[in-house]
Order: structure tokens, then sequence, then C-alpha cells
């Protein structure tokens, strides 16, 4: 009955998440509370060998403490793809629906801009790529 404190999360301690991250200079996992990040390596194409990279980032995710790096400050660019697919799949999509919603929000958004369509592709791909590994 007089427990209930006992239950409370700390609140200095939200729990850290791997993100997928593309910005101008940087594609690969970082960190959501630390500047920790694993850079996918350029060229890698082939889909085994980029999930064999995913289970390598998400096992030095697991390891790194967060307080061996630097903060991770509010980034400047907008959420990426792989968010928002995620986002939509919290809420209950189905991750193909989810894809799906978000590769027609990306052609609506920017309807001019091959790369960025092709970059919300990519992310999709790679997003269902990592569920069918059992990655995330
Ligand atoms: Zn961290």
């Amino acid at each position: 009955m007089n427990n209930e404190s006992s239950k409370r999360v700390p609140a200095d301690n939200p729990a850290r998440e791997i993100l997928w991250s593309i910005e101008r200079n940087f594609e690969g996992w970082t960190c959501s509370r630390c500047e920790w990040n694993e850079p996918v390596p350029t060229l890698l194409n082939d889909p085994d060998a980029k999930t064999a990279f995913d289970r390598i980032a998400i096992g030095k995710f697991r390891k790194h403490n967060c307080a061996e790096y630097p903060i991770r400050l509010p980034s400047s660019g907008g959420e990426s793809f792989t968010a928002r697919i995620r986002k939509l799949v919290s809420k209950g999509f189905k991750p193909k629906d989810a894809v799906e919603l978000v590769l027609q929000e990306a052609s609506i958004e920017y309807p001019r801009q091959p790369k960025m369509l092709a970059q919300a592709q990519q992310e999709g791909e790679d997003f269902l790529r990592r569920l069918r590994a059992g990655l995330i």
C-alpha cells in the first residue's frame, strides 16, 4: 500500500535507443542519448552484409557507456524516414503498411527530389530487412 514510490522510474535515466540516422555527412546508427555512433561503411550494398553490419552495430551499442560520450544535442535536421516508419509501427500499423504510407508521404513532401524518394525507398527496404532478420 505504501510501496508506490519505489516503483517510480528515475526521471534522469530515460531509456536509450539505437537510432538510424541519415544526415548531410553521416549515415549509420546513433544513440538517442549520447554521441556514440557507428557509421555504415560506404558501398555496403549486399543485404546480408548490411544485416551483418547491423548486428555488429547493435552489439556495440549495447556495450557502450553513454557517460563516456558527449551528450547528444537535438539535431537540426528532420526525422529520418526510419523514425517515421517506427512511429507508425508503434501505433499499430503493419510494418509493410507503415513503409508504404511513409513512401506516399515522401512523394508528396518531395515532389521534385528523386534523391529524397530514393532515400525513403532505401530506408523502407532496410527497415523490412532488419525486421526479417530479427534485429528490431
Ligand atoms: Zn549512448
